[in-house]
């Protein structure tokens, strides 16, 4: 009985494995099965994409992106947004690796909440790509498509001093600044903040820029999920608190969503009309709403990150990954997630402000000139 039973089920390994042959020999080896080379061949497979939210532009323009670009390649995909909640996005995550995804493009909410997750991935043999924003303390997160987020900062910071006329000399102050940060759970927070402080905390040593409000501290000027109208509420109270006299004449702003907000804290107080010109304001992503207050003349300059490109560096990866090759990076040092340095493909940011929009944005296709009236 048991020989016969041991027989049968040898017989239906060998018939399964002929099955495999033929079907590898003809070129159509199912999804995840075994290919010509007897490696795995992920021809057709779904990829699933982890976004963060909908509440802004450039998160829905990134998921069209990517996938475009892995339709392009011959995947399928299957795209998720979490509404800006952790818990959600894991758990968007866990349905996608028990229905079968070959690998995984996230860009997270809180970077820490994903450990768990991602060990799932790993168990699953899914490799993980950590898009735009890295995931913190975990091995399993394989390489990080993103820009060299600490020179967006820079190019913020820059800016400010540029137009303040503090770079060439030309303006000694001093001058009032205020400053915002990113959501604190977003690895690239302290990027922006670190690169724009690199260049401002020199005047602010010498006391050519005040911040008048005393809100030095990353701590004390992050702005939950870059929450626009949590920015605009801490402006106000800055306004109330802080400038019953004197003026703004600068704020950092890390995000166009948080400098829509300040910009409408800084109008209700009376600034952009007679004598109370709006200050220096800075941004981040080029949003269309951003755009058309650079034109008008309400925020100063944004940071530009072509996102179209940003799809092409991850999308490659995956490819590169499910086919056994190892994806081109640029960056192996800068990016320590706490357990190890994640290999990274860093793309440039580009500052825009009244003088160059058309070029950078319109130019270059990434908006027509009509989405920008
Ligand atoms: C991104 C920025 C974006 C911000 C808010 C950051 O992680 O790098 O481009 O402005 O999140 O969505």
């Amino acid at each position: 009985m048991i020989m016969r039973t041991r027989r049968a089920a040898l017989a239906a390994i060998a018939a399964s494995a002929s099955l495999a042959m033929t079907l590898s020999a003809c070129g159509q080896s199912s999804e995840g099965g075994s290919d010509e080379k007897g490696g795995t061949s992920n021809k057709g497979a779904t990829i699933g994409i982890s976004m963060p939210t909908k509440s802004s532009e450039r998160w829905i323009a990134d998921g069209k992106n990517v996938v475009k670009d892995l339709e392009a390649k011959g995947y399928k995909t299957k795209l998720v947004y979490a509404e800006d909640e952790p818990d959600q996005q894991v758990s968007q995550i866990e349905n996608m690796i028990t229905q079968g995804v070959k690998a995984l493009i996230i860009a997270s909410i809180d970077n820490k909440s994903l450990n768990n997750v991602v060990q799932q991935a790993k168990d699953a043999n899914i490799p993980v790509i950590s898009y735009d924003r890295l995931i913190l303390g975990t091995k399993n997160v394989d390489y990080y498509a993103s820009f060299d987020n600490e020179k967006v900062g820079e190019l913020q910071g820059s800016y400010i001093a540029e137009k303040l006329g503090l770079k060439d000399g030309s303006k000694k102050g001093p001058f009032n600044i205020e400053l915002f940060a990113g959501s604190n759970d977003d690895n690239n927070t302290k990027y922006f903040f670190g690169g724009a402080m690199k260049v401002l905390q020199p005047y602010i040593d010498s006391k050519k820029l005040v911040i008048k409000s005393g809100q030095t501290e990353l701590t004390q000027v992050t702005t939950l999920r870059w929450d626009g109208a949590t920015a605009q509420r801490r402006m106000d109270d800055i306004l109330t608190g802080t400038y019953k006299s004197g003026r703004v004449d600068a704020v950092l702003s890390p995000y166009d969503g948080i400098s829509i907000g300040i910009i409408s804290a800084l109008k209700s107080d009376g600034y952009g009309s007679g004598s109370k010109p709006l200050p220096v304001i800075t941004g981040q992503d080029a949003e269309k709403a951003s755009v058309k207050s650079i034109k008008s003349g309400q925020q100063t300059q944004t940071v530009f990150k072509d996102i179209r490109k940003l799809a092409k560096v991850a999308t490659n990866m995956v490819d590169s990954v499910l086919n056994g090759k190892k994806p081109e990076v640029n960056d192996e040092k800068t990016y320590d997630n706490g357990v190890k340095v994640v290999p990274a493909y860093l793309l440039q940011p580009v500052s825009v402000d009244k003088g160059n929009w058309q070029k950078e944005i319109v130019d270059s296709g990434y908006y027509q000139a009509g989405d920008l009236k």
